[in-house]
């Protein structure tokens, strides 16, 4: 009797169909049959909006617009049936000032926290001067926390971490090779003005600052002494930075970026 009542209830239930398409990067996230294509969604009741995007696998963090029957929604509009829903990535070269804000912007100089298994962009990050917290053994619930805590920008290679309601701001990082994530970063968040080269420790994320080459004589190797008289100290963990080849291979890596040159 149950059962069949069960049946009868799911028979009830009515299911509604809205119509989906996902522009530019955002096809990323989708399997290879159904990027750029309009797709079917079924479903019932009138679930936010936020919800079916990311059951088609897009995390609302990579959305910038979401265009419904032509009208502008946020992330609370509810789906109705029939709807034709446009959903968008960051534009490079839109002005979306007249539209509505999915969320508030970002700080003008972003601080990130770096998920596990992205040490390598971490350090690399850190390089070109950006604050970036990183740990390899964070949990999930960490990393939110400290987001919204902190109001850090999450980057991450698990997409299910940035389905997080709480994360406002996040990327999912798609490429595997370090030089390409920084480039997919520095791209995504245009920072390419924002870069300062020598002011974050690669290891700690401590702030670099100048120190003067006699107050660290003593822990120079002979060479170093020698060649160099420009030095830094980090503020946390003391580590002496000094401005050798392999910062000028550093300069020379980034001067795609430094000279603003779009990567992808
Ligand atoms: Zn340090």
């Amino acid at each position: 009797m149950f059962i069949k009542l069960q049946d009868a209830l799911g028979d009830m239930k009515t299911q509604y169909t809205a119509e989906f398409r996902f522009y530019a990067e955002l096809n990323d996230f989708l399997p290879a049959q159904q990027r750029k294509q309009t797709l079917l969604y079924r479903f019932s009741g009138h679930p936010a909006i936020k919800d079916p995007i990311e059951v088609f696998g897009v995390p609302h963090t990579e959305v910038e617009l979401i265009v419904i029957n032509g009208q502008a929604v946020g992330f609370n509009y509810q789906l109705q049936t029939g709807d034709r829903v446009a959903v968008y990535p960051v534009f490079k070269n839109i002005d979306l000032c007249a539209m509505p804000k999915l969320r508030e912007e970002i700080l003008s100089k972003p601080r990130f926290i770096i998920d596990v298994n992205l040490g390598k962009l971490a350090k690399r990050m850190r390089l070109l001067g950006f604050d970036c917290l990183y740990r390899n053994d964070y949990k999930d619930t960490e990393v939110a926390n400290i987001a919204v805590s902190d109001q850090r920008v999450v980057l991450t290679r698990d997409r299910r971490l940035l389905y997080a309601k709480r994360i406002s701001h996040g990327y999912w990082v798609r490429a595997v090779e370090v030089e390409i994530q920084v480039a997919e970063v520095l791209q995504r968040f245009n920072l390419y003005d924002l870069i300062q080269p020598f002011t974050r420790c690669l290891m700690c994320n401590g702030v670099l600052k100048s120190v003067a080459k006699a107050d660290i004589l003593a822990r120079l190797e002979p060479k170093t002494k020698l060649y160099y008289d420009v030095f830094y100290q980090c503020n946390k963990c003391q580590r002496v930075y000094w401005e050798g080849s392999h910062i000028d291979d550093m300069r020379q890596r980034y001067a795609v970026f430094l000279g603003g040159t779009q990567p992808r």
